[in-house]
């Protein structure tokens, strides 16, 4: 595979769970940072109130100039609101809780759902793949991200609970799909923090592959210390300790995913 070519055209992909502490912001902060790696121009934006990938990224989500707040209502555009993570080599369209405001200012405005995707048009030839880490909940914001993606990459403990929110899940992107955006698919579910030590563990795994074949990434992301330690040091573990387990199994994410783009492009 040759992971230097620059994919064809701008991906947005959302990485979404409504289940809260899954591991959606670790898997967008990794996922970027192995993207980088692999020499893709990416974006991660921030559509969490609670700033985590922001933060996760070294930037000081109290020291914003402009954020994606700003951006939403209009009053800047991502341009200006972006900053470069040097500890992670993506940029990221930052976030904090200024954003929980954006839920009541966006009802009063026509095409409400559609401002992000008004705002990455804009920025359409700069990016290769554009990162979404929505919130765990089913709101005016994590629809803006739905509206604005091609995709969906959901990431996913294996345990008892885990089938049941999934179909949850596949059915809001359904129901996106039909009626806002006819390019959003679901391009993947990822097994995180996964120990395979746990006999449950292996068995919702096998039901996963067996209910969604192909939609099951290969990649196994396991739970690794190094991973959770990585966002107080503001980086992504991909660069805090890139020999860990949990760097290397997203660095290996990152290229399964730019292969599932190719191949979606032939
Ligand atoms: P929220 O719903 O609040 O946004 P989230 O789905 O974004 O949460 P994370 O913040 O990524 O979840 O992860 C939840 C916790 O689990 C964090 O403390 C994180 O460091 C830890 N964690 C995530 N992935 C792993 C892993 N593979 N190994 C060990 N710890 C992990
Ligand atoms: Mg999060």
């Amino acid at each position: 595979m040759n992971t230097n070519t620059q994919v064809a055209t701008m991906r947005v992909f959302c990485i979404a769970n409504q289940k809260g502490g899954v591991g959606k912001t670790t898997t967008a902060i990794n996922l970027a940072a192995g993207l980088a790696k692999l020499n893709q121009r990416v974006l991660l934006i921030d559509l969490d109130p609670q700033g985590n990938a922001t933060m996760g990224s070294g930037i000081d989500k109290s020291l914003l100039a402009h954020n994606l707040y700003d951006v939403l209502i209009g009053e800047s555009n991502i341009t200006e609101a972006r900053v470069h993570s040097e500890n992670g080599g993506y940029d990221v369209l930052p976030a904090n809780r200024e954003l929980s405001g954006a839920e009541i200012d966006l009802i009063g405005m026509q095409e409400r759902e559609l401002q992000l995707k008004q705002a990455l048009a804009k920025v359409e030839d700069q990016y290769d793949f554009v990162l979404i880490d929505c919130p765990p909940t089913l709101s005016l914001l994590t629809l803006n991200g739905l509206a604005a993606a091609h995709g969906v990459i959901i990431p996913m403990q294996c345990e008892y609970f885990a089938l049941e929110g999934l179909s949850d899940l596949v059915n809001t992107i359904k129901r996106v799909h039909r009626n806002i955006n006819p390019e959003l698919s679901l391009i993947g579910l990822l097994r995180v923090m996964f120990d395979p030590r746990v006999t449950l563990q292996q068995q919702v795994s096998a039901q996963l592959e067996a209910h969604f074949g192909d939609k099951v990434f290969k990649t196994v992301v396991p739970r690794n210390v190094r991973l959770a330690e990585a966002p107080s040091h503001g980086m992504p573990g991909v660069n805090y300790d890139p020999s860990s387990r949990g760097a290397q199994a997203y660095i290996a994410f990152g290229a399964e995913v730019i292969a599932r783009v190719n191949t979606s492009n032939e």
